[in-house]
């Protein structure tokens, strides 16, 4: 399951909105796919945590930012 409906011609980025760096995971339910034989995203929960704050969030979408190297960082 893709959580986005259309595509976008702009890649984006998913950031926090406490501290805006990049890291936040969603909540989601995963179903086994025996045409698949993997585990596919079935549902995505609005439950948002930011991985660098230690604390819930809101996922902000933005364009990928090239000039901030601090908000590269990953889970
Ligand atoms: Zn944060």
């Amino acid at each position: 399951m893709n959580a986005r409906i259309t595509p976008v011609d702009t890649p984006l980025e998913v950031a926090c909105e406490h501290c805006g760096r990049l890291g936040v995971t969603r909540e989601a339910w995963a179903e086994w796919s025996v045409a698949e034989q993997a585990w596919v995203l079935s549902h995505l929960f609005d439950f948002a945590f930011c991985h660098h704050c230690h604390r819930p969030t809101r996922p902000v979408e933005r364009p990928v930012s090239d000039t901030d190297p601090a908000a590269k960082g990953a889970v």
